[in-house]
C-alpha cells in the first residue's frame, strides 16, 4: 500500500517513514503543503498534517478531495471538536490527533480502506503479514505457517486489530469500540474470553501477548 505523508516536522516524519515502512507500507514523503497535488497518482492514502506552514490544511484537503478519490486521513496537533469536524467536511476518511501511537495510525489506514470497499491491489495488499502469521482482511482467513485457522467473526475482527497494529498495542479500548461497537460491565471478560479461545485456536498461545491493564499486541519473535 503506499501512502503520502505530508508532515512538515522532519522529527515526525523521520520517525514515521521507518515506523510504516516496517509494517509494509510505501511511503513517499511531501514536506510542503505546495506540491501535495501533483504527487497523488498511484497513492492510496494520504497522511496530512494539517499544521502546514505554506498552505491551510483543511483548504488541501478540500484540494486534494477535489482532485482526487485517494483516503485521506487527517493528522493534527489541535484537538479541538470544531477541527475535527472541519477535516471530515473537508473530504477526510478519519482524524487523528497528536500524539498518536503508530500502531493506531496503521489500524486506522486499514479500517480507512476497508469501509471504502477499495480492491484487493495485484499485490495482495490488504494482507497483514508478522513473522509466519498471515491476515488477510479481504477473505477474512487467518494462516499460522501456511495453514488456515477457522475463526469465529468476532475472533477474526479482533485477532485483525491486533496484527494491524504490527506489534504495538492494540487497547482493550479500541478493539471493545471497533468490534462491539461499545462497552458494557463485563465487556473486559468478553474480550479476554474470545482471546483466549483465539490463542487456542491459532495453536500459539505467546503470540497474542497481553500487556496488563492495557491491550494486546502481537509478539510474532
Ligand atoms: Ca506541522
Amino acid at each position: 500500500m503506499r501512502v503520502l505523508l505530508v508532515e512538515d516536522d522532519d522529527r515526525v516524519a523521520d520517525a514515521l517513514v521507518p515506523a510504516l515502512t516496517r509494517r509494509g507500507f510505501t511511503v513517499d514523503r511531501q514536506a510542503t503543503g505546495r506540491g501535495t497535488l501533483d504527487r497523488l497518482t498511484g497513492v492510496d492514502v494520504v497522511l496530512l498534517d494539517l499544521g502546514l506552514p505554506d498552505v491551510d490544511g483543511v483548504t488541501l484537503c478540500r484540494n486534494i478531495r477535489a482532485a482526487s478519490d485517494v483516503a485521506i486521513i487527517v493528522v493534527s496537533a489541535r484537538g479541538e471538536i470544531d477541527d475535527r469536524i472541519l477535516g471530515l467536511h473537508a473530504g477526510a476518511d478519519d482524524y487523528l490527533v497528536k500524539p498518536y501511537d503508530v500502531g493506531e495510525l496503521v489500524a486506522r489506514v486499514h479500517a480507512v480502506r476497508r469501509r471504502r470497499g477499495d480492491p484487493l491491489d495485484p499485490r495482495g495488499g490488504e494482507v497483514i503479514e508478522v513473522a509466519d502469521v498471515r491476515v488477510d482482511l479481504a477473505r477474512h482467513e487467518v494462516t499460522v505457517a501456511g495453514e488456515v485457522v477457522t475463526l469465529a467473526r468476532k475472533e477474526f475482527q479482533v485477532f485483525a486489530l491486533i496484527a494491524a497494529a504490527g506489534g504495538a498495542v492494540c487497547t482493550r479500548e479500541r478493539i471493545l469500540h471497533e468490534v462491539w461497537g461499545r462497552t458494557w460491565p463485563g465487556a473486559n471478560r468478553t474480550l479476554d474470553v474470545h482471546v483466549a479461545t483465539l490463542r487456542t485456536k491459532l495453536g500459539r498461545p505467546s503470540l497474542v501477548e497481553t500487556v496488563r491493564g492495557v491491550g494486546y499486541r502481537l509478539n510474532g519473535g
